[in-house]
């Protein structure tokens, strides 16, 4: 039978510059109705002229397909002064990213100390700006880096009684628990590779450059915690791909970045998931509110941006098909393997 449900949203992905942007784009839209897109681009978006020209390449990208919307958010960065963040914040910026220093993808220029930032998140707070926060603390032992980073956004949390903040793919048990202490206007996203992989399936046996990421997969406590969130239904847990392509050259060398491509499967993948658990797809067929994919995907994420629910649907359809081991120079999460389901041919409606 197939299944309608709102179109869903991706509360964090990553989609580089051309060249590579325009089949990347393509795998996101495809699926989702909107897409919250990361900053960390080299150069970085920290201007508002640089957000407006990344904004035109993406709708270049993504081409005839109106039915997908780009937000935008732009880098946290030491001297972004009060009036870019404006500038920022009116050419669409829905929220600034902080990533400590070196602990990702081109952060090399990222934060060691928070308090320098003070004027940035009190300029955001003002603009009711959402602030993304890429929860890892440098130097730390890297299984260890998350619930280190804690500290740190406490102190946002307590110094910026009304500044929104998410805490980016999740992937530790102690950051939520920590998580369901702090304000309601603290929120995680969490991957769905994070919900798949633990530390074992990327170093247990062979090396396996492909389902490496940062933060990396942990222990499967964390991956069962993770789990219980995301089943549970908890608002404050909505659903960000962290889908981060890179070419196969390099993940597969001696120096591999960190990143997993999930664009093109993530929800069949979280459709599968879901029916494991023994939980529904739809809100409508929900016995637990909230229980259910699409409240993951479609609903927690644009409630906690206050953003209006889509209004598109997509419809899955029981079609089993292969991953390819390839998507334009790319290898995808769970290349070569079997999914379920896949999208409808005609796409969002
Ligand atoms: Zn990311």
């Amino acid at each position: 039978m197939p299944v309608v449900m709102r179109a869903p949203d991706d509360f964090h992905v990553h989609f580089r510059r051309p060249p590579l942007l325009d089949s990347i784009v393509a795998d996101t839209a495809r699926w989702f109705a909107r897409a919250l897109v990361m900053p960390n681009t080299v150069p970085p978006i920290t201007t508002a002229d640089r957000l407006t020209a990344y904004r035109r390449e993406i709708e270049g990208a993504a081409g005839k397909d109106q039915s997908f919307e780009a937000l935008l958010t732009f880098k946290v960065v030491p001297g972004l002064v009060p009036d870019e963040i404006r500038a920022l914040a009116a050419a669409g910026a829905i929220g600034g990213k902080l990533y400590p220093q070196g602990v990702t993808t081109h952060s090399e220029d990222g934060i060691v100390d928070v308090e320098p930032l003070f004027a940035v998140f009190e300029v955001m707070e003002d603009l009711d700006l959402v602030l993304e926060i890429h929860a890892e603390a440098p130097g730390v032992f890297s299984l260890d880096r998350e619930i280190a980073y804690l500290p740190s956004v406490e102190r946002i949390v307590r110094r910026f009684p009304n500044l929104r903040i998410v805490i980016e793919h999740v992937s530790s048990r102690d950051m939520l628990t920590a998580l369901a202490d702090l304000p309601l206007r603290v929120a995680a996203t969490v991957t769905v590779h994070h919900l798949l992989l633990t530390l074992d399936d990327v170093i247990g046996g062979d090396l396996r450059p492909h389902h490496f990421c940062k933060p990396v997969a942990k222990r499967p406590a964390d991956r069962d915690a993770l789990c219980a969130a995301v089943l549970s239904g908890d608002p404050r847990v909505f659903f960000g791909s962290d889908s981060a392509p890179h070419p196969r050259t390099a993940k597969e060398s001696d120096c591999g970045c960190a990143g997993i491509y999930t664009a093109p499967v993530a929800i069949p993948l979280l459709a599968e998931f879901f029916e494991r658990a023994g939980l529904p797809l739809t809100e409508s067929s929900a016995p637990v509110r909230g229980a259910c994919l699409e409240s993951f995907v479609s609903r927690w994420g644009a409630e906690f941006y206050r953003l209006p629910l889509s209004e598109r649907t997509i419809t899955l359809c029981e079609t089993e098909w292969v991953v390819p081991d390839d998507c334009g120079g790319i290898v995808p999460f769970r290349s070569g393997s079997q999914l379920r389901y896949d999208i409808a041919p005609g796409g969002k409606a």
